[in-house]
Parts: C-alpha cells; sequence; structure tokens
C-alpha cells in the first residue's frame, strides 16, 4: 500500500453555532457524503451525538477523522480549553472517538477547519500565508502558512482581541477596546438598538437604507466596521498576508461594510475577500485537516 493514496478520504465533523454537519471528504475537498444534525449541547448528549454521526458517515477504510470546534482547542494535543456554549471543556474527546470509531481523531478551532478549505478548494492556491477572520456572535480568527495549521504557541489567531481603541466596552477578554467590542454580530445589534431602529433590522436593511442616503444607516455601518478596518490593517502591517478571508454567519455583510468606508488615507492595501464556501468551509476543512495527518 502507498503511503499517500490521493484518492482515500477523511471524516470531517464541523461543529456550528446550532448544527453538527459529518461528512466524508476527498483530497479535492469534495463532500463524498454527509450528514447534517441540530446540535445536543448537553456533553453526554453531545459526545454520543458525535460519535454517532461519525459511525454512520464512516466507511471500511476509513482511517481520519478531523473535528472543527467553537471556541479554544490546543491542537498538537488535541485539548479542548473551551467550546463557547457547549459544556465540553477538558473531556479527551479525541479519545473517545478514537475508541469507539477506531478513527485517529485531530481537533482544531472551527475558523482554522474553515481557513484550510477556503485556501485549498475556493482558491485552489495554498499560498504562503492567509489568514481567516470570523464575525458572528464574537469575532475569530485563524491563520495558515503554505496550507498547513499555524498556531503559534497554541492560540494564534484571537484577532477579535485586536486592541483598536482606548475605550469602549469592556471585553470577554477583560480589557477595553478591543475590536470584538465594536464590530461583532453582537456590536453590529447593540449600533442598531441605539440609533432607534427596531431590534431585527438585519444588515441588508441598513445596506439598502444607506444607498438611499440614510445617514443613520449609513453611520451604523461606518461604526460597525470602521473598527475592523482598523484591526485588518494591523494585521496587513504586522505580517503582509496574501490574502484575508471574512467568514463567520456575517462575513459577507462586514466584506461589504468594509468597501463602502471612505477612504482613510492609509497606504496599507487589505487583500480581503468573503468567504466563497458558506456552511460547507468548516466540514471540508475538517476532513482536509485529517488527511493533512500523513505529512506531519
Ligand atoms: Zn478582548
Amino acid at each position: 500500500m502507498p503511503a499517500r493514496q490521493q484518492t482515500e478520504a477523511a471524516i470531517g465533523v464541523d461543529v456550528g453555532g446550532t448544527r453538527i454537519r459529518a461528512g466524508r471528504i476527498d483530497a479535492s475537498g469534495r463532500i463524498l457524503d454527509r450528514i447534517i444534525e441540530p446540535v445536543v449541547s448537553n456533553q453526554e448528549g453531545f459526545v454520543s451525538q458525535i460519535l454517532r454521526m461519525i459511525s454512520t458517515v464512516q466507511r471500511p477504510g476509513d482511517r481520519r477523522v478531523g473535528v472543527g470546534l467553537p471556541g479554544r482547542v490546543r491542537a498538537r494535543s488535541n485539548e479542548i480549553i473551551s467550546a463557547g456554549y457547549l459544556d465540553i471543556a477538558g473531556i479527551d474527546l479525541a479519545t473517545g472517538i478514537e475508541r469507539q470509531t477506531g478513527l485517529s481523531a485531530r481537533l482544531d478551532n472551527d475558523a482554522m477547519m474553515a481557513l484550510l478549505a477556503e485556501v485549498h478548494v475556493a482558491d485552489a492556491d495554498d499560498g504562503d500565508l492567509a489568514l481567516m477572520v470570523t464575525v458572528g456572535t464574537g469575532i475569530g480568527g485563524a491563520i495558515a502558512l503554505a496550507g498547513k495549521p499555524w498556531h503559534g504557541g497554541d492560540f494564534a489567531g484571537q484577532f477579535g482581541h485586536i486592541v483598536v481603541s482606548e475605550t469602549g466596552p469592556i471585553c470577554n477578554c477583560g480589557r477595553t477596546g478591543c475590536v470584538e467590542t465594536f464590530s461583532s454580530g453582537t456590536a453590529l445589534a447593540r449600533l442598531i438598538k441605539e440609533a432607534g431602529f427596531p431590534e431585527d433590522t438585519r444588515a441588508e436593511t441598513l445596506f439598502c437604507m444607506a444607498e438611499q442616503e440614510d445617514s443613520t444607516a449609513r453611520a451604523v455601518l461606518q461604526t460597525w466596521a470602521g473598527p475592523m478596518q482598523r484591526a485588518l490593517q494591523t494585521l496587513v502591517a504586522v505580517v503582509d498576508p496574501d490574502r484575508i478571508v471574512i467568514g463567520g454567519g456575517l462575513g459577507a455583510e462586514m466584506c461589504r461594510a468594509l468597501h463602502v468606508l471612505p477612504e482613510n488615507g492609509s497606504w496599507f492595501s487589505t487583500p480581503i475577500r468573503p468567504a466563497k464556501l458558506g456552511d460547507d468551509a468548516g466540514v471540508i476543512g475538517a476532513g482536509l485537516h485529517a488527511l493533512q495527518e500523513e505529512n506531519v
């Protein structure tokens, strides 16, 4: 048997905010088979759900599974440090998966999985340095070097905690001025409310109003995206990446808002693009990540 088989597949699992996706992914990033279920958020239910979903898509000969989780994962040791709304911090999920399914499991942050899929599949060009910034309830991120995860010490890519102001709301990290407190989905909801718009106003509505010269809607979008622009310019100033993919539930909206900001006179060119693979990015990247295991 050759050491590497380009035709083989691995299982990818993406644990999202409301759903788990599990699929078989080939080396080109094609989804061969998949299932999607609402997440069972209590610990025991979650573990049995993920084991069952992996077993459902597993085929004879499969050897590996990649799992993307929200929160902080120490990827080199498969440790779950925190997992957002899921009560699974500290559990040894990888060993549980290996015992139950016989598959070698690799855990990582969900943004990392999405970034791997975006560079391998959407761009078909690993390039040198690619960054992902996710805009959802919070702001997350990931870094890939030549198509492989780059974690720094352990947790590189916490872009939500780039400080862009001396003042502002207290961040979850305990500091003041983090971009997450200004440019996340949570922050947009706050800005919408403070501007006097109905609480269920969507970003799309703000864009329509701004195009019709509604100055309040335009101000909300600019106040939301301006701090993100400063954070992205800081990233470019430090590492000058090939590309910055803006993903997450509000990634497309943030990209659009960034493009309508007034010029700020900076010499920085920020090579941003919206994520292209949508909800499939995480499960594809998790499968690709598992397939990369042979090379490390
Ligand atoms: Zn912070």
